[in-house]
């Protein structure tokens, strides 16, 4: 069974997110959707509201998983038996921060990092422009594959 982990913190969970899973699905068997709790990152959703958001998206996708976790993904990885972390590049600042963090993770427990680079259009996707737009009362509905109020 190959298993995948992809962490982030889904706040909230994006088209861009989607992208990634859906094309992750054609790796692995299941693939499990991580939300890190950071005790030091102030989230603009609730915890449970983010996992509502992503259930709701996945309920017909039984290989999706939604958990949440804190402390290290490497150690998350170990308890959940997966030997992959999935994570998405959008452009080189991403593959930067991804670099060290892979190769870390490598040296902490041997979990092998894959990457699949964003879908042409949804590249400029990203939580925290939905959180801006969010925060000045705009209309992010285009952005999010959940129902927005
Ligand atoms: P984090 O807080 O760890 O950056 P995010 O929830 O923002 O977590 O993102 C989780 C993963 O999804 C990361 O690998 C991130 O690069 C990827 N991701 C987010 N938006 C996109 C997008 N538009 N295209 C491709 N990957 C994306």
């Amino acid at each position: 069974m190959k298993r995948a982990v992809f962490p982030g913190s889904f706040d909230p969970i994006t088209w861009g997110h989607v992208d990634i899973l859906r094309r992750g699905l054609k790796l692995f068997d299941e693939v499990i959707i991580a939300i890190g709790v950071n005790a030091e990152k102030q989230s603009m959703w609730s915890l449970a509201d983010r996992q509502g958001f992503i259930q709701e998206v996945f309920k017909d996708e039984p290989r999706i998983v939604v958990k949440t976790y804190d402390g290290l993904t490497a150690d998350f990885c170990k308890m959940e038996k997966a030997s992959f972390i999935l994570r998405g590049l959008r452009n080189s600042l991403d593959f930067s921060y991804e670099k060290s963090i892979a190769q870390t993770n490598k040296t902490l427990s041997g979990v092998e990092s894959i990457f699949i680079i964003s879908s042409p259009g949804a590249s400029h996707i990203s939580s925290t422009i939905v959180r801006d737009i969010a925060r000045n009362g705009g209309d992010y509905s285009k952005l999010v594959p959940f129902k927005v109020n």
